[in-house]
């Protein structure tokens, strides 16, 4: 990836550039840590780029302003009002102390209980959240994937493994060979129907193993409306790639 400054009169910036062949338009977007990613195609002049940035400016800056009112771009502190994304819905973190460490959602708040002693904990705190958003998306993953594979059983009669993981750049993947499916952790954040868009879109992989148009057919076929959750998940992607 390229990366160029920006200067207008006071303002000083930088952004990157990520090209990509046979791309028409010139795009521009904030990712979630409020950086500035413009892309292109192949051949486009540094100075065309150039001028694109200086003219979207007030753009960026108004971008990084939702995010920020968003809570997107503060650095977590486990304190109460806090907001923590889980299954496509904010909840605002509430710390309380009692005897008995726990988390949980209650109504629009995500209650964390912990001990007096740890209540400035960050660290206590951080692993508690952790936890609780590893256990929860291996709950609601393992219950929407049994929902998914149900509704189809016809065509998916066998028994399928599940294995969540982090991974940077896809949502998921089919093991073919093996009948087994692999997800993203970050799913947890988003909205559930794009969390059932995935698990379709690898359990199809077991009938049709590229991206062709029969495969496409075939998925929006068992999932009405693939189309739009696909775009659904990209822009998600673009605003909360980093956590
Ligand atoms: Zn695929």
């Amino acid at each position: 990836m390229e990366q160029h400054v920006v200067i207008a009169g006071e303002y000083k910036d930088f952004y990157y550039v990520i090209r990509r062949k046979g791309m028409k338009n010139m795009r521009m977007r904030v990712n979630g840590k409020g950086e500035v990613i413009v892309s292109c195609s192949l051949r486009i002049s540094l100075e065309r780029i150039h001028a694109f940035v200086v003219k979207n400016i007030d753009w960026v800056i108004s971008e990084r302003e939702k995010l920020k009112k968003e809570g997107v771009l503060e650095e977590r502190k486990f304190v109460t009002g806090e907001k923590y994304l889980y299954a496509g819905t904010d909840y605002m973190l509430v710390v309380l102390t009692g005897e008995k460490e726990r988390v949980n959602i209650n109504g629009n708040y995500l209650v964390l209980t912990v001990k007096a002693k740890d209540e400035n904990n960050y660290e206590r705190k951080r692993r508690l959240i952790d936890k609780w958003y590893k256990d929860s998306a291996a709950q609601l993953f393992a219950q929407r994937f049994e929902a998914c594979v149900d509704k189809h059983r016809d065509l998916f009669p066998d028994k399928y493994p599940l294995v969540i993981k982090t991974m940077k750049s896809r949502w998921g993947y089919c093991m073919i060979s093996k009948k087994t499916i692999a997800l993203n952790f970050k799913l947890v954040y988003t909205d559930v129907k794009c969390l059932d868009y995935v698990i379709m879109h690898e359990l199809c992989h077991l009938y049709y193993k590229n991206h062709d148009k029969a495969f496409y057919a075939f998925l929006e076929e068992l999932l009405p409306g693939s189309k739009v959750l696909r775009k659904q998940l990209t822009s998600f992607y673009i605003r909360y790639s980093h956590i």
